[in-house]
């Protein structure tokens, strides 16, 4: 049984503010190690219920996050970013599941730190016509190449999410939201129980299908309107309206590519505090 764990930084254990996930920053020095300790507990659920590889992608902003030397030994980690698949390289190498750790909600939703990609320049993703977390795009990913989400932890709007993208996948709610930048949180101790315990009962939604390609349209709404005009000189990108730009693309892979460029694009226009 292999497993992939995506891991992202937001819905850490004790995540709720801007710097705690800002690389360089004091408090993101502190809780790199906190979000150590979760993708740890994490492989100890996995394996005790089976897993036989673990492969860990960074996931967050520069995807340097995790500390190798604390990592669990049984773990690989894939760190460092430029990767076609981004958040979640490796899905795609014949894995039995996916974890998505550490995960938050969507921009636009309630939800600790919630953003789509971009902090604040995205006001709503759509995929299918139905408002995208990352989850729900990362999951629709997964579904392409056959493998299962097994667990999704973050804050309780995060899990409150994975239940209408991932119905059998486990839960492991480390905060309760309160704000954006405010939540209830599990003591590390207590957290890492939790999802250690999730793990391993996830495990059981574990075993690839036969994954099926389709098309897959995405819809990007931004906070500006020269965003939306910057990204819909991209090939196969439409600008819809002032501020929202939409693409069909033939496979869902194939989607996750454009949508980076899209994100890449916009990012690059983005002009100082007026946005
Ligand atoms: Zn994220």
């Amino acid at each position: 049984m292999r497993i992939l764990i995506s891991a992202d930084m937001e819905g850490a254990t004790g995540v709720t503010w801007t710097d705690d996930v800002r690389p360089g920053t004091e408090q993101w020095q502190r809780f790199r190690r906190v979000f150590t300790g979760d993708v740890n507990a994490c492989v100890t659920g996995l394996y005790a219920a089976g897993a036989t590889e673990v492969l860990v992608n960074e996931a967050h902003s520069s995807q340097r996050n995790l500390l190798l030397e604390d990592l669990d030994e049984r773990a690989r980690l894939l760190t460092g970013r430029h990767k076609p698949l981004s958040m979640m390289q490796g899905v795609d190498s014949g894995m039995d599941g996916v974890v998505f750790l550490g995960y938050h909600a969507a921009a636009g939703a309630e939800g600790v730190l919630s953003h789509t990609y971009l902090e604040n320049s995205i006001t709503g993703v759509w995929l299918d016509g139905v408002h995208a977390s990352e989850g729900r795009l990362n999951a629709a990913l997964a579904a392409e190449h056959g493998v299962p989400v097994v667990l999704v932890t973050g804050d309780d709007q995060t899990c409150l999410d994975a239940v209408s993208y991932a119905p059998e996948a486990a839960l492991a709610p480390v905060k309760e939201c309160v704000s954006r930048y405010a939540a209830i949180c599990l003591p590390p101790a207590g957290a890492h129980a939790l999802i250690a315990a999730r793990a391993e009962h996830g495990m059981a939604s574990a075993g690839r299908f036969e994954g099926t390609a389709a098309p897959h349209r995405i819809e990007v709404e931004f906070d500006a309107a020269h965003l939306a005009a910057a990204t819909a000189v991209i090939p196969t990108v439409e600008q819809l309206d002032v501020r929202r730009v939409g693409f069909d693309a033939p496979t869902m892979t194939e989607a996750m590519k454009c949508f980076k460029v899209v994100t890449a694009i916009a990012a690059g226009a983005i002009q100082g505090i007026y946005g």
